[in-house]
């Protein structure tokens, strides 16, 4: 078994879409990123790369990189997990903590939860989506960006 930890963060804007988990979540500003900055898949991808021992994401997908301009960072999630299969690894289970003070996010866990399950070709109950806020402190309480942490556990076919 290997565990690995991501943590990303990014800046909330006017003027783009807000994407947590691959759903579009109803809100007045967005995300700022090269891709559709989905924060919470971004925190899942380094954290699979991390229990793989495979750097992380800006190593893999590049910023600078015109490809990943606006890309769907479920679709660079399912470009890992083909890259974990390919090397015979599985996921574990999956545990993820988004920061936002705002907007409230509980009524999109499940669809999240759904979301991620299917691209780590993992059972929902393998995987656990969960929100908090900082109680108004720092950048995620100021509203200024959101913060997402996750930890992964990786099978090794050992282990399978
Ligand atoms: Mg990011």
């Amino acid at each position: 078994m290997r565990i690995g930890h991501g943590y990303d963060v990014h800046r909330l804007i006017s003027g783009r879409k807000l994407v947590l988990g691959g759903v579009k979540i109803e809100y007045s500003m967005g995300l700022l990123g090269h891709s559709d900055a989905d924060v919470l898949v971004h925190a899942v991808m380094d954290a699979l790369l991390g229990a793989c021992g495979w750097g992380d994401i800006g190593k893999l997908f590049p910023d600078t990189d015109p490809t990943y301009k606006d890309a769907d960072s479920m679709e660079l999630l399912r470009t890992v997990m083909k890259r974990l299969l390919e090397a015979s690894m599985r996921v574990g289970n999956v545990d993820v903590t988004v920061i936002a003070q705002r907007p409230k996010l509980a009524p999109y866990l499940d669809e999240v939860r759904t979301n991620l399950a299917e691209a780590l070709c993992v059972e929902p109950d393998r995987v656990n989506v969960k929100a908090t806020t900082e109680e108004g402190l720092g950048f995620t309480g100021r509203g200024e960006g959101i913060a997402a942490h996750a930890v992964a556990l990786v099978l090794e076919p050992a282990d399978h």
